[in-house]
């Protein structure tokens, strides 16, 4: 398996590389005998608790697709068979699909074992587009699924539609004393605190996003800014990009009040503190905002742990 390092986090290509070599493969649409499937809905993935605690994938040898509307897309190879993932669009739950156990990925991405969750985030994201894309953008035409699902062919004009994904900046931002900004998001929950993020814009450098949406939300200004990996976030078609980013000259914060509830800035002594008396809380271990504040806070030689 071909592995891209970054500091604190790995991206296997596997996934990438077998999908590939399937769009080759004439029969990609028409699943063969050995075919795995992987039921989807709507963020939410067939999975299974293992015998050491983490959740697997629950393939199926049978193909789900019977009985409703649903659609199949080619991820790869699992346990050596190809691997469809099925998005299940207008199944009910109740009655089309007892004994699944279909859970948001949201919330237990962490508790997956790392090259399924890699498939995991393949089969979701395919599956939010295969839900949002109803007809061609063009003209209004009906789409038909090829290349293993991985395109949609407009039935009247033969435009074809590829997948989608929308970049999004994640930054921990430090000041002159290596201090780190968290901040509540109007979201957020409880003592929830991460890193600041926002969207990349139309015409703008992530670099520029990271240093706009830093001034935008906590009115801080960014002087350098360096890139640490990516992760894909399909809620529905989001590519999280990491970065660092240095405001030397950082002064008083302006919080933006419909994004950002509380934003403050933490020393590794004080995050520890908080951290071990209940008031702040932090991104789950599978997260890239989890993986920036703990290459900050691990930089000095200590262990965020599982806080
Ligand atoms: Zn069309």
């Amino acid at each position: 398996m071909i592995r891209i390092r970054g500091p604190h986090l790995s991206t296997p290509l596997s996934v990438l590389i077998s999908a590939r070599d399937a769009l080759a493969r004439r029969d990609a649409d028409q699943p063969g005998p050995d075919a795995l499937y992987l039921p989807t809905r709507s963020g939410a993935v067939a999975l299974s608790e293992r015998y050491d605690g983490r959740l697997g994938l629950a393939v199926e040898d049978a193909d789900p697709r019977r009985g409703g509307r649903a659609v199949a897309v080619l991820l790869g190879r699992f346990e050596n068979r190809p691997l469809y993932g099925v998005e299940l669009l207008e199944i009910r739950e109740e009655i089309d699909d007892p004994g699944r156990d279909l859970r948001d990925l949201r919330h237990c991405a962490e508790r997956i074992a790392p090259g399924d969750l890699d498939l995991a985030l393949a089969a979701v994201a395919m599956g939010a587009w295969h839900r949002s894309m109803r007809a061609c953008t063009d003209c209004g035409g009906p789409l038909v699924p090829e290349q293993g699902g991985w395109v949609l062919c407009c039935e009247t004009d033969g435009r074809e539609h590829f997948p989608r994904t929308d970049p999004a900046v994640i930054m921990a931002v430090r000041d002159s004393q290596d201090r780190l900004l968290l901040a509540q998001g109007a979201g957020f929950r409880g003592r929830f605190h991460s890193v600041l993020a926002g969207f990349v814009e139309p015409g703008e450098t992530a670099e520029a996003a990271v240093a706009r949406e830093t001034a935008e939300e906590t009115g801080i200004t960014v002087e350098s800014v360096e890139y640490v990996g990516s992760q894909p976030w399909p809620f529905p078609r989001t590519l999280m990009l990491g970065f660092r980013a240095w405001a030397p000259g950082a002064a008083e914060l302006r919080l933006q009040d419909e994004e950002i509830v509380r934003a403050r800035w933490f020393s590794r002594d004080e995050l520890a503190a908080a951290l071990a008396d209940g008031t702040v809380e932090l991104p789950g271990t599978a997260s890239l905002g989890r993986a920036l504040i703990r290459d900050w806070y691990e930089a000095d030689g200590r262990s965020l742990g599982e806080h």
